[in-house]
């Protein structure tokens, strides 16, 4: 088989990115090492940035996106008791954040990936890309007990943190740059009413809490947990009792319960490998960089990927430039930066960690009383919240 641009890993990178070759008329083939029903099965992001929805747009894969995702113009901070809300619709000029799951993301691309007719592979083994610093570049797999190989141009590596890609480049020719944090995210779905209309993020003495939804029935609830715990040891009634202690009284009573259908412990992560693009192979999403969810960037990064890159593979089969190819790399880690440097900030406001001392207990107060109060402050969490131009 021969296809322009072959993608490795058919999550929201790798189906934004074929969808957007699609319409652009660029031959693509997407090969994922799981099926279907696997990948629709991942519970993760929520929180789309405005950026993002315009690409699922462009995609041809928002509408469902515009009548049932949520709107936020706004999200609060609790600590000390209260809440304290960020208005980001008016400290950005209008700017807002949609809520609609990652799942659905998905299953909206991979539906008019369908329609489309273009090629998805799924349940192929042991895919590995060959010849990216030639110029004739292919990638192998197994299927059904037979060996396969499909001949490119390009290889995009959009196949998440574990994926082949990134591991295929020789050692010394990429950079790693990584912080992992001394704990873990306990997260729970449940179908019930969330307990307000806005995301509301709570430091307390007991740890971070998160309460987010995926739509106005079903609740996404996350606390910080230690990395050893282990989720069999949370019953429900154990997670809404310690989630109820650690926000203001006003919404630990409002608070719904019901029994939750997903539960999940995730560790958090701060990691970027430099560069993003060796010879004619480019990491885009997860297989480039993680970020812990605090700032809900993860998915919204891997959207600014797939357009620096859809620009480059656009220009360079459309203009016959390879300018946006070769700008790739530097143009995503820039932004990429801005956005990990965002997501342990707010990581590190809004956590205990386990070697908290009094003075830095101290500065973390002064922090989000300062953050809450000025104008400026507010207004660098907003901008850097929805997002930041790409
Ligand atoms: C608990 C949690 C909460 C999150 N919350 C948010 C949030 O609120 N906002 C946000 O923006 N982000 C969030 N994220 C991050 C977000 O989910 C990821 O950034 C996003 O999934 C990245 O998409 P991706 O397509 O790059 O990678 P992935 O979604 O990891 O997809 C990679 C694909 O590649 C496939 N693959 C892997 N290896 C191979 C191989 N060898 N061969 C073939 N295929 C392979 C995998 O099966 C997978 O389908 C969260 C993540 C977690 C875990």
């Amino acid at each position: 088989m021969r296809t322009q641009v072959a993608i490795i890993g058919s999550g929201p990178s790798g189906l934004l990115l074929g969808q957007l070759l699609t319409e652009a008329g660029i031959d693509n083939v997407i090969l994922d090492r799981v099926g279907k029903d696997y990948i629709l099965g991942r519970v993760r992001a929520g929180v789309l940035e405005e950026g993002t929805v315009r690409l699922l747009d462009r995609a041809k894969s928002g509408a469902r996106l515009h009548a049932e995702g949520l709107p936020h113009d706004g999200f609060s901070l609790a600590f000390d008791g209260r809440d304290h809300r960020i208005d980001l619709h008016g400290l950005t000029g209008g700017k807002r954040v949609v809520i609609y799951g990652q799942t659905e993301v998905t299953r909206d691309l991979m539906a008019r990936r369908e329609e489309s007719g273009a090629p998805v592979i799924y349940n192929a083994a042991n895919v590995q890309p060959h010849g990216f610093d030639g110029e004739t570049p292919y990638l192998t797999y197994e299927k059904d007990g037979m060996s396969h190989r499909i001949d490119c141009d390009f290889i995009a590596g959009c196949d998440g943190f574990h994926g082949v890609s990134r591991k295929s480049v020789p050692e010394k020719a990429v950079r790693s740059f990584e912080k992992v944090y001394p704990f873990g995210w306990l997260g729970v779905l449940a179908d019930v009413t969330p307990v307000d209309h806005e995301l509301i993020y709570a430091n307390h003495p007991r740890g971070f809490a998160l309460c987010s939804m995926r739509s106005m029935a079903r609740s996404r609830y996350y606390i910080q947990c230690p990395l050893d715990e282990k989720v069999e040891d949370w019953s429900d009634d154990r997670f809404w009792d310690e989630l109820r202690r650690r926000l203001p009284v006003h919404h630990a009573e409002a608070l719904t319960t019901a029994p939750s259908f997903e539960k999940s412990i995730a560790p958090l992560r701060s990691f970027v490998a430099e560069p993003m693009r060796f010879g004619r192979l480019f990491l885009v999403g997860d297989a480039a960089h993680i970020v812990p969810p605090t700032g809900a960037k993860g998915l919204n990064l891997a959207a600014s990927d797939v357009y620096y890159l859809f620009s480059g593979l656009a220009e360079h089969y459309h203009d016959c430039s390879n300018a946006g190819l070769d700008a790739y790399s530097a143009h995503a880690l820039a932004r990429v930066w801005k956005a990990v440097r965002f997501s342990w900030w707010m990581t590190t406001m809004m956590h205990r960690f386990p070697d908290t001392g009094d003075f830095d207990q101290k500065i973390q107060e002064a922090e989000l009383d300062y953050l809450t109060h000025s104008l400026a402050a507010s207004t660098a969490l907003a901008e850097n919240y929805v997002g930041l131009p790409f």
